[in-house]
């Protein structure tokens, strides 16, 4: 069985009082899920310590990005070792914020999930294409790209800690979600591209994201592929994220 997972990212949102709260609101619905969700927190670096505080033993904590050098002069950096000494058990890696708006490539993406892995921590990796490469008839060779150079140097042994986020870039905080077929041709497409490479392809939890909100996940989750969400906008409001756990 793969682990069903929904994430929250808040992006550069948030406050100490929301890591506080709203965490504290979350734990508490979250505790009395029965559908064995995996639900994990992502705030900015600097609340994970509140956010850690507040999710006790029943939310997960990541980090939005990591270094990819191991430690040194690297200013307004932070390492995978640093997430997982602060109580993280994920960092979250080439979101396409990232790789558009600070260049992030998929070599650096690569190395970064070679931090993680060796760091402990788990790797979830974003993929997804734009709405021209979308269009254009090459999303899913786009995705493939992605995957394939972004994960390349996985060590077999270190699969169990990869989970892989679909999310189209057209998708992202524009209020318009992939069709629950066009998401899971994706992800149905990326566990083949898993299985090429040798991974696992059927242990491995592949997450949707791109303005899933609490009225479209059950439609989106109900799909074979799709273990799960990466949920933005949203997971900002627990009763918002809360549903959308529920939903999986
Ligand atoms: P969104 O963001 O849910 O606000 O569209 C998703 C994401 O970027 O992870």
């Amino acid at each position: 069985m793969r682990r069903k997972i929904v994430a929250g990212n808040w992006k550069m949102n948030g406050s100490k009082d929301l890591a506080q709260t709203l965490v504290s609101d979350v734990r508490s619905q979250a505790a009395s899920l029965d559908n064995g969700v995996e639900v994990v927190i992502i705030p900015p670096a600097i609340y994970v310590p509140d956010v850690v505080a507040s999710a006790g033993d029943v939310l997960s904590v990541g980090v939005q990005n990591v270094a990819q050098w191991a430690s040194g002069a690297y200013t307004g950096e932070i390492s995978a070792d640093m997430a997982l000494d602060q109580g993280c058990q994920y960092a979250l890696v080439g979101h396409s914020e990232r790789r558009q708006l600070f260049a992030e490539t998929d070599a650096a993406v690569a190395e970064k999930v070679g931090r993680i892995l060796a760091s402990g921590l788990q790797a979830m990796v974003c993929v997804g294409e734009t709405l021209e490469e979308r269009e254009a008839g090459k999303a899913e060779t786009v995705v493939a790209a992605q995957v394939k150079a972004g994960l390349a140097t996985v060590a077999s042994e270190q699969w169990q800690r990869v989970v892989v986020a679909y999310e189209p870039v057209w998708a992202i905080g524009t209020g318009k979600t992939a069709t629950a077929q066009d998401a899971q041709a994706m992800h149905a497409s990326i566990r083949q591209v898993l299985s090429e490479m040798g991974a696992p392809a059927n242990e491995i939890s592949l997450l949707y994201g791109g303005s899933v909100k609490a009225d479209n996940a059950a439609a989106l989750f109900a799909e074979p592929d799709i273990d799960g969400g990466l949920i933005g906008g949203a997971s900002l409001k627990a009763e918002d994220f809360v549903s959308i756990c529920r939903s999986v």
